[in-house]
């Protein structure tokens, strides 16, 4: 393997980030971060990583971009036009501060008004980690390739996974529900 692949990644280098914000002074930033991109087989992947604070929002398999949209739609939109550029594919993930629970979503348009997904998967930490790797390896794999029982969400009670339910009316419109109802009857309820 090439001497260049051996690196690991050590420790956040965030001494650009500083000497950006030295350098700026009190001014707002115009520019922003990618978080990776990947190059496999001649496509581009730009990955952007969604910090999900739990304590005040959603957890990642209920929130949506278009949460972060309000807020960041200058960077969204860049990040579209510049996958567009590379003629490449964007993938959203959502985490949160544990690292337990991720959803990872494809784009399939970004406009003015929001951003629409394809394909996306909420995962444990098991799966998010085989996808990483995998892409990491140059080997991407298509994220429904992760729709797998060992990469679910388990039950906390039980440990067997858990299922996303819509409820028609009731107390709640959505939840997830273990699959082993009815002898486990554990309901995490969505905000
Ligand atoms: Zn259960």
């Amino acid at each position: 393997m090439a001497k260049q692949f051996k690196k690991v990644i050590e420790k956040v280098d965030d001494g650009g980030k500083a000497l950006i914000k030295d350098l700026l002074g009190d001014n707002p930033t115009r520019g922003f971060d990618l978080d990776s991109v990947y190059c496999i087989n001649n496509q581009y992947y730009v990955i952007e990583l969604l910090f999900c604070d739990v304590t005040k929002n959603p957890w990642p398999r209920d929130s949506h971009p278009s949460r972060y949209f309000i807020d960041d739609k200058r960077k969204f939109l860049s990040l579209w036009e510049i996958t567009k550029r590379l003629d490449g594919r964007l993938i959203l993930i959502n985490y949160e501060a544990t690292h337990s629970e991720y959803k990872l979503m494809e784009v399939s348009q970004c406009t003015e008004v929001g951003i629409q997904t394809k394909d996306d998967l909420v995962v444990n930490k098991e799966g998010m980690i085989r996808w990483f790797q995998a892409l990491n390896n140059h080997d991407y794999l298509e994220i429904l390739e992760l729709n797998k029982d060992e990469y679910r969400i388990k039950c906390p009670q039980c440990g067997r996974s858990l299922v996303f339910r819509r409820g028609k009316e009731g107390r709640y419109k959505s939840f997830w529900g273990c699959s082993g109802y009815p002898e486990c009857k554990t309901i995490i309820k969505t905000r």
